[in-house]
């Protein structure tokens, strides 16, 4: 590893030693996203963070927009890119999930396709001009506006790079996550990255439209233990005395049908086989369809709110 003399994302031309900020345009798109390069001052590696590639996820988005304002490039050993958001179209629509432009969930669309819609461009430039030059890629969401969860995080479980895979899921160790699940999802953007060999996490946090100091603070520390991990940052990483549970086994419910959704269990709640955890009635009142706990598990993530469209994720309980 050498110090990059000058750096060059979406544009923005960053010498050693320097920060810059500004927007990148997606190929033959008006599509511009806001990006903040950092350059060290001395050799490193370069970390690459994306945040609010679902737009209404604000704890991430915030984390990245005040971390890429506090860190000093004269500090930092190695490169460190910030884009807050990725869906900036979402983000000031406030629209959860997808991208307005296309209906698309970004999310779903790796490593995209330079002759797509615009999500599937949106991928492909994350892919080939900011993944493919990260030595580690860090991927933060939460729950979306409609979606609660407590601090996750995500390891890849598939690609051909198992030092870049064992890599990554080290690095859980230095997060304050409450639980960790290893992920064989494939059209994910961390999971896009792993398969191509990149290191590459999830970090999750928050939700319901809101975002609060705490979880930001929260979020930040998390990520500049990794960056310690990294030795981007020259302390060492503060180590974690309560690891995240790992999480083996997973039910992913999706929604049988629309109307209204009536969960009967709280976050975090333990419950038992065969309990109820949720049902789906009509605007009438009827009810549609109930949905119980296949063996006794915590409810790890839900949907909060009423309305609810026939194949959006309900809710996941696990162990
Ligand atoms: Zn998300």
């Amino acid at each position: 590893m050498n110090i990059k003399e000058t750096i060059n994302y979406g544009g923005l031309i960053v010498s050693a030693g320097e920060k810059k900020t500004g927007f990148a345009k997606v190929l033959d798109t008006d599509y511009n996203f806001p990006l903040t390069v950092i350059n060290g001052s001395k050799e490193g590696k370069t970390l690459l963070i994306t945040s609010g590639i679902h737009g209404g996820e604000y704890p991430c988005i915030e984390a990245a927009i005040e971390l890429a304002q506090e860190i000093d490039p004269q500090k930092i050993s190695g490169q460190i890119i910030i884009i807050h958001p990725v869906n900036i179209s979402a983000y000031y629509a406030r629209i959860s999930y997808i991208l307005p432009e296309d209906g698309k969930n970004i999310n779903r669309l790796f490593p995209g396709n330079p002759e797509g819609t615009l999500g599937d461009k949106i991928a492909y430039v994350l892919t080939t001009e900011y993944q493919d030059k990260a030595d580690f890629y860090l991927d933060i969401h939460g729950g979306d506006i409609h979606e609660y969860l407590p601090p996750y995080v995500y390891y890849p479980g598939i690609g051909e790079n198992k030092d870049a895979l064992a890599y990554a899921e080290l690095a859980t160790n230095f997060l304050n996550a409450k639980y960790k699940v290893k992920s064989s999802a494939t059209t994910g953007a961390y999971n896009s990255a792993a398969i191509r060999g990149i290191p590459s996490l999830l970090i999750e946090r928050g939700g319901r439209g809101l975002w609060s100091k705490e979880e930001v603070e929260n979020y930040k520390n998390d990520i500049k233990n990794i960056m310690r991990f990294l030795q981007i940052l020259p302390e060492t990483p503060i180590s974690i005395l309560e690891k995240p549970t790992l999480i083996t086994k997973a039910v992913y419910l999706d929604a049988t049908t629309s109307g209204c959704w009536y969960p009967c269990v709280k976050l975090e709640e333990r419950v038992k086989k065969g309990q109820k955890i949720g049902e789906i009635k009509d605007v009438f009142g009827k009810t549609l369809a109930e949905y119980y706990s296949d063996f006794d598990s915590i409810i790890l993530f839900m949907t909060t709110s009423l309305a609810i469209n026939k194949d959006d994720p309900i809710i996941t309980y696990g162990i």
